[in-house]
């Protein structure tokens, strides 16, 4: 992988998390996951969380006057290589990490079916430690650090259909940008991990 700087896109439950992980350990990239930095921010009622917490209840993304401060902050503590799973979710998010760098992100945008992806919500745990994505029957604790594992608040029916929409309204305008300026890859996001992994390995 010669891109040292990377965004995963995709729908709720595409993978993102899984592969975003992997592929960041393989390759010694910083690995920021914002939906993890939300609920630890909620968690701990920090202002920022407070902030977020309206959006996140309702299953809607967090505005871009919060998340964008909040990601390029993190963005310009990093060295070398990072991967972001979550962000940039819309165009404006997408130009305001592109005005930070010179050398531009390649965005890597996991596709999979509706079916799929609400077939895979119904069974998804995460550990609440360090929201490793686990399925039911794996155990009741995280595998990497023995956390515990519960469903996903935002994955009830409910909220998983507005973040679906979201996606749809928000997010796929973010993924044209990024194909118009050929500086995407789309992964076909259906089958196993492994499977997957190999394909967005390339
Ligand atoms: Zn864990």
């Amino acid at each position: 992988m010669k891109f040292r700087h990377l965004v995963f896109l995709g729908p709720p439950a595409s993978g993102k998390g899984t592969q975003g992980r992997r592929l960041a350990k393989e390759n010694h990239l910083a690995y920021l996951s914002t939906g993890a930095l939300l609920r630890s921010a909620l968690r701990d009622d920090t202002p920022l969380g407070q902030k977020a917490r309206s959006f996140l209840d309702r299953g809607e993304y967090v505005p871009d006057e919060i998340m964008i401060p909040m990601v390029l902050e993190w963005v310009g503590k990093q060295g070398d290589g990072w991967l972001l799973d979550g962000f940039p979710r819309t165009v404006p998010q997408v130009e305001a990490l592109d005005s930070l760098l010179e050398v531009k992100p390649l965005a890597i945008i996991l596709h999979v079916s509706n079916d799929e992806l609400r077939r895979r919500v119904a069974c998804r745990l995460e550990c609440v430690e360090c929201h490793r994505v686990a399925r039911e029957g794996e155990g009741e604790l995280c595998p990497e650090c023995q956390g515990k594992l519960e469903p996903r608040e935002d994955d009830a029916a409910e909220n998983f259909g507005n973040r679906l929409d979201e996606y749809r309204r928000l997010v796929i305008p973010a993924v044209t940008y990024y194909c118009d300026q050929q500086r995407a890859r789309i992964v076909n996001g259906m089958g196993s991990p492994d499977e997957v992994y190999a394909r967005v390995r390339g």
